[in-house]
């Protein structure tokens, strides 16, 4: 289940069957809101006022019967969690229900604490899953598009570039070959690092991950000294608490806090660039925080800056292809958890991502 509390909307006309189901929730002890409506308009209009997750449906209500009112809540929402409540389970009806966007459907007299429990909690992780899928999808079509609309750049300037070659050698203006040859070569060696940094995104999708016990802190100690003429180029200054071992792939991690190290030091107007690593535990996890003095990053693009290719300002003083917190993402999720950042513009930057304690630890815990 979501660790956050749930809301939930009980949706039926017989006052005495909403109580019913809500004193079943309430007995579950599931961490919910609840909403009520007896009729389907009402209903509908909850779903449009309220961030609903999941919808307890009567199929019989004054207004409209549940299978519309199904598909009318789905042409809202189509991410909702519908369980359709059937008076005395017909098998035909519950398809149905299926067939135009429920999840689940439950007898009314079967209607008990366990049984609404494990409805709600399944309704909601396949919508969670779906949502998942989506968001993966989109992603891959924004990956691509960026991937073509980028990729030209580059192309149509080699393009341009040799017709005007093409011209001058025509005119025999040698003098200005030898310049466009130049921009060639850069709009050219621009396309090669586009493709390695995508081929090195792609690598990340091949190989089976092998998980150990790793310390965090040696990763940042290895990786301060890797980075070690950058930081001292830049006159940075990297410092970190006591960091704990986690359960996770060590090259990856590596090339994780590389990434978000780098961009720090890299998205930085101030004398000395400044960053902080530090990690606090949430329930079996361990939230890491890489916080800097940099920049800033404007709240609307908190989402944009991990898609593919894309960067805040593509043609800034700051170099770079935009494929390092894509990396970043992929590498956080391979490891079940979470990456977001939070910042203050002009003030810095707080990337934060969520890894799985050693188990060892939590073990250790738990005993
Ligand atoms: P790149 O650095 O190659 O552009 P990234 O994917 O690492 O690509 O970052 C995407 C964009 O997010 C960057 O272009 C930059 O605008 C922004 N960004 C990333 N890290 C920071 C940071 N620490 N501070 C400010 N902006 C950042």
């Amino acid at each position: 289940m979501a660790a956050k509390a749930l809301s939930i909307l009980i949706a039926d006309d017989d006052d005495g069957d909403r109580k019913q189901v809500k004193r079943a929730i309430k007995k579950s002890g599931i961490s919910c809101e609840i909403s009520e409506s007896a009729n389907m308009a009402e209903a509908i209009s909850t779903c449009e006022k309220k961030s609903i997750d999941c919808v307890i449906l009567d199929y019989l209500m004054p207004d409209a019967d549940g299978l519309q009112g199904i598909s009318m809540m789905c042409k809202q929402n189509s991410r909702l969690a519908i369980i359709m409540v059937t008076g005395h389970g017909n098998e035909a009806v519950a398809s149905e229900a299926i067939k135009r966007g429920a999840v689940d459907y439950i007898k009314k007299s079967e209607i008990t604490a366990d049984s609404i429990s494990r409805s709600i909690s399944n309704a909601y992780e396949k919508v969670l899953l779906q949502r998942k899928v989506d968001e993966q999808q989109e992603s891959l079509e924004n990956f691509s598009r960026i991937l073509v609309q980028d990729i030209s750049v580059p192309l149509n300037k080699i393009r341009g570039f040799s017709e005007l070659m093409a011209k001058s050698i025509e005119h025999k203006d040698y003098e200005n070959v030898q310049n466009i040859s130049k921009q060639i070569e850069k709009s050219s060696q621009r396309m090669q690092e586009m493709i390695d940094a995508l081929e090195e995104y792609n690598k990340l999708e091949e190989s089976k991950l092998n998980f150990t016990s790793v310390s965090i802190q040696q990763l940042v100690l290895e990786t301060v000294d890797l980075l070690e003429p950058i930081i001292r180029n830049s006159n940075a200054k990297v410092t970190y608490d006591a960091l704990p071992e986690v359960t996770g792939n060590a090259p990856r991690l590596r090339m994780l806090l590389q990434n978000l190290i780098l961009n720090a030091i890299k998205y930085c107007d101030e004398p000395v660039p400044s960053v902080h690593i530090c990690a606090g535990k949430v329930k079996e996890r361990w939230c890491f925080s890489i916080e800097d003095n940099g920049i800033g990053i404007p709240e609307k693009y908190y989402h944009d800056i991990f898609i593919a290719l894309q960067r805040l300002d593509p043609k800034s003083k700051y170099s770079g292809l935009g494929i390092g917190l894509t990396i970043c993402k992929k590498i956080v999720e391979q490891h079940s958890g979470e990456i977001w950042c939070e910042s203050e513009v002009g003030k810095g930057t707080t990337f934060y991502f969520t890894l799985n304690a050693n188990e060892n630890e939590n073990a250790a815990e738990t005993a």
